[in-house]
């Protein structure tokens, strides 16, 4: 397929916050962060941190827009309009999008485009998902009927990560505002360029002020602000296992819930059993893709012992011909990482490898060619055993753990032996085997013989320390909504009457 690279966008020199409908003006004064081209390494833009007041003054707006405005009142189908044309003014603006999120994050044209395309489709679904959305009546109680309806839970702080700031920002708007929400949006301080044109181009769509909040900033500052400010009644969060521990704890403090998507660092077993072409190309997506900062990465590679030496030994000549590159060039395979202290962080487990006495297999260098950019070479190591810490933490970079097993029980074991349970891959041509890793694998979900693929209509998390919740569309669907039992006597009710 031929792809077209976008154009070259207009940036907005100086990024702000979006309250009530309108930007903070650009010559606000405030706290700057530089926002960096992870490709060349130059500021693209100021990012004007939003302080505890101005948290303060979009928490209010969604506040109000909750509290006596239109969207939680709107008949559904006047709702689902507005949805709509959100959808159709982000596809009108996909070309923007994408450049801005290549340029911001790093990510390959390939990755983002497919991003784009779901942040559209997001909207539209979740819509869907509100409008036929229902309540229950009961009527076996003699002389009563009580009616339980669903009403919208009121005003939602949620909050995106870097690593893919169109599809899981929308992904945490979507879930949230059909059923009648409101919500304040705070994306990384590190890429707020493409979420910011975001919700500019829902307001353009139609989407009433105070609806969708964005503030923009550094988690300790404006996130915190937002995660413990009394205001809010729920908070949706994708992030990191840490960060997502301490939300928690904050919210927990307030008693309002919390909905976690959180890290991972999932098993991809390949036995021996499998079409090995096509574990091979499994493996390499499963860990490559996204520029290997994705929470889904198979990083923990287990290979059946019969078949390990050959199959290493072809990912490895796989992966010293990656391509790496400018993301808006189609052929580029991997981009830079998204920011410098993040490209050090991942190289760091290339000495924390050794020193486990994990051998390197190929990379672990920062890459000479692009000569600018934070690149690193296409990683893999084979770890002694799963206590090895490439096996236990999550790097979140291009950098493969290798681990052989011999039997299934081995196989599911080691899969098993993580705090983690995000999600697993399976490659094998051998129904008992699939079916006793489908059933016995403790992850929200297990990707047989595919890499991801990510099915909306199923719910989406993790179990363990991967997340608290579902996003999907009963899980949202009871996550960002109440539900009220009304009880109505069909007769006039005899009552005893007290003091009569
Ligand atoms: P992170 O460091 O946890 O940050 C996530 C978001 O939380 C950012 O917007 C961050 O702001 C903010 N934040 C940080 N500290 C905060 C605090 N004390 N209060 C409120 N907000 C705070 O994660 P990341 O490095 O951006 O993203 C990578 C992680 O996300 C990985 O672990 C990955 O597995 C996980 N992830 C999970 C899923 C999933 O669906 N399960 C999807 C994608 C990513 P700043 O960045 O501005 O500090």
């Amino acid at each position: 397929m031929t792809v077209t690279p976008p154009r070259p966008q207009k940036i907005s020199p100086r990024v702000t916050s979006f309250i009530d409908g309108a930007p903070i003006p650009a010559d606000a004064p405030g706290h700057d962060i530089p926002v960096v081209d992870p490709t060349t390494e130059e500021t693209l833009s100021q990012l004007r941190e939003a302080d505890a007041a101005e948290v303060d003054a979009a928490v209010r707006s969604a506040r109000r827009a909750f509290d006596e405005g239109p969207w939680p009142r709107m008949d559904i189908n006047a709702r689902k309009d507005i949805l709509y044309s959100v959808r159709d003014h982000l596809r009108k603006h996909a070309e923007e999008l994408a450049w801005l999120e290549c340029k911001n994050v790093g990510l390959p044209l390939s990755s983002v485009l497919w991003h784009v395309q779901r942040m559209a489709r997001n909207f539209e679904f979740f819509a869907e998902v509100a409008s036929t959305a229902h309540g229950e009546t009961y009527s076996q109680t003699s002389g009563f009927l009580t009616v339980v309806t669903r009403e919208p839970k009121g005003v939602a702080g949620v909050i995106a990560p870097w690593n893919a700031p169109l599809a899981l920002s929308s992904m945490r708007v979507a879930t949230c505002i059909p059923f009648g929400n409101t919500c304040v949006l705070k994306p990384s301080e590190y890429t707020p360029l493409s979420v910011s044109r975001m919700v500019e181009v829902m307001h353009e769509a139609g989407l009433p002020p105070g609806v969708v909040n964005l503030v923009n900033g550094r988690g300790s500052v404006t996130g915190d602000a937002l995660v413990s400010h009394p205001g809010i009644d729920m908070v949706g969060f994708t992030g990191g296992t840490a960060t997502g521990r301490a939300i928690a704890a904050t919210a927990g403090r307030n008693l309002k819930p919390v909905a976690l998507e959180l890290g991972g660092k999932s098993a991809n077993i390949i036995f021996e059993s499998a079409d090995l072409e096509r574990a091979l190309d499994g493996a390499l997506a499963g860990i490559y893709g996204n520029n290997g900062q994705q929470c889904l990465a198979g990083s923990r590679i287990l290979v059946q012992r019969g078949i390990a030496d050959r199959f290493i030994e072809r990912f490895v000549e796989r992966s010293r011909n990656i391509r790496l590159g400018d993301p808006l060039d189609p052929a580029t395979e991997i981009g830079p990482l998204c920011f410098r202290g993040h490209m050090e962080r991942v190289l760091s487990y290339a000495d924390v490898a050794r020193a486990d006495g994990a051998r390197l297999l190929t990379g672990g260098r920062r890459a000479t060619e692009p000569a600018r950019g934070w690149f690193i070479e296409p990683t893999a190591v084979l770890a002694p055993d799963n206590d090895a810490r490439v096996c236990r933490e999550e790097i979140f970079g291009p950098f493969a753990t290798f681990l052989t097993f011999d039997t299934l029980d081995d196989a599911i074991r080691i899969a098993n032996d993580s705090r983690f349970g995000l999600v697993n891959y399976v490659w094998s041509d051998d129904l008992p085997t699939v079916m006793r890793c489908t059933r016995e694998i403790r992850a929200g979900t297990v990707w047989v013989n595919t890499p991801l693929m990510r099915e909306l209509r199923a719910p989406f998390g993790g179990f363990k320390e991967s997340g608290i919740g579902r996003d999907g569309p009963q899980t949202s669907l009871d996550f960002f909504t109440e539900l009220k039992s009304t009880i109505i006597p069909i007769d006039p009710v005899k009552m005893h009457r007290y003091g009569a």
